[in-house]
């Protein structure tokens, strides 16, 4: 469909399919009514229940605070949709346009919204993953039997990864009394998403709340008994330790194999897309009938260097799936670039952590206010000499002041000073993030792709 006639046309009686039927899909589905789309609307989902929150998973559901199956995401308006839950796409005609479904049928679309996210990377040794006790945390369904095993008083837990999510199963088990281990192969929790620094706050944090942290080390087998159920871990520094439940929290996988051979640049790091949301197809040009939004989504971001980013961000997938609802039904004059400044939250061990930009970018941290060894800060993270990226640890109501110097590409480090600043933030240090080469389990924000400020010519003029 082109043209303003064809875009009335799919407007009022057009065919909208979203594939992946959870926070993007019902968002963007909202919006495209919101908006005045009045045709067909088919949600395509694999699992079987409506969009519900993953965020409280981790938190309020492990800690018995709120049961799984009360998580649903709140609606924001009434739907007229066609669910289509607990059935899978397994495969896309872009010529045909069509979506095949698992199940053999076949959903015509005019235009295709992809939120199919991301899924819990699994432990590697299918054996072992399958041993009666070991987990992983990503659906309702992971939170449901996990719950189950952590309130059947387990001797010991292990989280295997101490990023976000294994930092905060691990704050959970603290919380309800459970002895914990965890096995972090960096040497800090959170030293893939927040640098060396901060890494070693949260390091004390795990410890000062009792948790046994080992880091610098991998798990190298998990073992079972004669009945299938896990008994014990194995770690590279060739200790073993007697565990019966292991979390396995080793980083997210993105859900695109169902477009394998479609011709969508669709692979390991999620869908490339323009700002405006839409997809490339793999000879690197832009379609204008596959939308993509959410976890699965990699988009250029111009405060980023046009790097493509992938976040995994409860906020980027509302923000990215209400952009791409509008420019999937506004001519292109209309259309609105997806320009969101990166957030995140996280709560353990009784802090609230929270962050804008990309701390991975940052070179140097400044500890611009409060301080590390009360564990009540603000970091600012510098870039080429810009404000890239803030955490702040129990210190919200700065953040909004830091996120605009963010936005506004402020010098770094920024030359005023505050009346909590002590003489820790006076220079900025080394924000000391492992090697970018080296796989880390924690990071929620991937930068890929080419960057052009990091371009290195070498002129070599001709000889006389
Ligand atoms: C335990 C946990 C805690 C979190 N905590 C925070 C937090 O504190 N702060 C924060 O900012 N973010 C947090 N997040 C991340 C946040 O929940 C995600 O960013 C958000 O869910 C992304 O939404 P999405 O719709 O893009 O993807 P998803 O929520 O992953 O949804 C994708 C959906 O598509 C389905 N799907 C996949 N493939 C197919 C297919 N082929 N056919 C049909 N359906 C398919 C999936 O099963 C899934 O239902 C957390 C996530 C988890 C798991």
């Amino acid at each position: 469909m082109s043209g303003n006639g064809s875009l009335e046309a799919l407007r009022r009686s057009g065919r909208i399919v979203i594939v992946g039927a959870s926070l993007a899909g019902l968002r963007a589905a909202e919006t495209l009514r919101d908006e005045g789309f009045t045709g067909s609307l088919t949600l395509i989902g694999d699992e079987p229940h409506e969009p519900y929150d993953r965020p409280p998973l981790s938190k309020q559901v492990l800690l018995g605070k709120a049961t799984a199956d009360r998580t649903a995401l709140p609606r924001r308006r009434e739907l007229d949709a066609e669910w289509r839950l607990g059935v899978a796409a397994t495969g896309l005609d872009m010529t045909a346009r069509r979506v095949r479904l698992g199940d053999g049928d076949e959903v015509p679309y005019d235009r295709l919204l992809i939120t199919t996210g991301v899924r819990a990377r699994p432990w590697p040794h299918p054996l072992e993953a399958e041993l009666d006790g070991v987990f992983v945390l990503r659906t309702r369904q992971d939170a449901i039997a996990l719950n189950r095993r952590l309130t059947a008083a387990p001797h010991r837990v292990l989280v295997i990864g101490a990023g976000f999510t294994g930092s905060e199963i691990a704050s959970a088990c603290r919380e309800l009394g459970l002895e914990v281990t965890v096995a972090e192969r960096g040497p800090a929790p959170l030293v893939g998403a927040l640098g060396g620094v901060v890494g070693q706050v949260a390091a004390e944090l795990h410890r000062a709340h009792g948790v046994d942290l080992r880091c610098g080390v991998m798990v190298t087998g998990l073992e079972g008994d004669s009945a299938g159920r896990l008994r014990r871990a194995h770690l590279s520094d060739g200790t073993a330790l007697d565990v019966d439940v292991a979390v396995v929290s080793l980083g997210a996988t993105r859900n695109t194999e169902w477009l394998a051979g479609s011709g969508l640049g669709a692979g390991p790091r999620g869908i490339a897309c323009d700002a405006g949301c839409r997809a490339f197809d793999v000879r690197g040009i832009v379609t204008d009938d596959v939308f993509v939004a959410g976890d699965v989504a990699r988009s250029p971001h111009p405060l980023f260097n046009y790097q493509f980013l992938s976040l995994e961000h409860w906020g980027n997938a509302v923000s990215q799936a209400e952009t791409a609802a509008h420019n999937m039904i506004n001519a292109s004059a209309d259309r609105r670039p997806h320009l969101w400044i990166p957030a995140f939250w996280s709560s353990q061990f009784g802090v609230n952590i929270k962050s804008v930009g990309v701390p991975s970018l940052g070179e140097e941290i400044l500890i611009a206010q409060g301080s590390l060894a009360e564990g009540r800060f603000t970091g600012v993270y510098g870039y080429q000499g810009r404000v890239i990226a803030a955490v702040t640890f129990d210190q919200t109501k700065w953040l909004e002041h830091y996120q605009r110097l963010i936005e506004t590409a402020a010098p770094f480090p920024p030359p005023w000073t505050t009346v909590d600043r002590r003489a820790e933030g006076l220079r900025p240090v080394p924000a000391d993030f492992p090697d970018p080469s080296l796989p880390t389990h924690g990071p929620t924000v991937t930068l890929s792709g080419y960057s052009p400020t990091d371009r290195r010519i070498t002129f070599t003029p001709a000889r006389a």
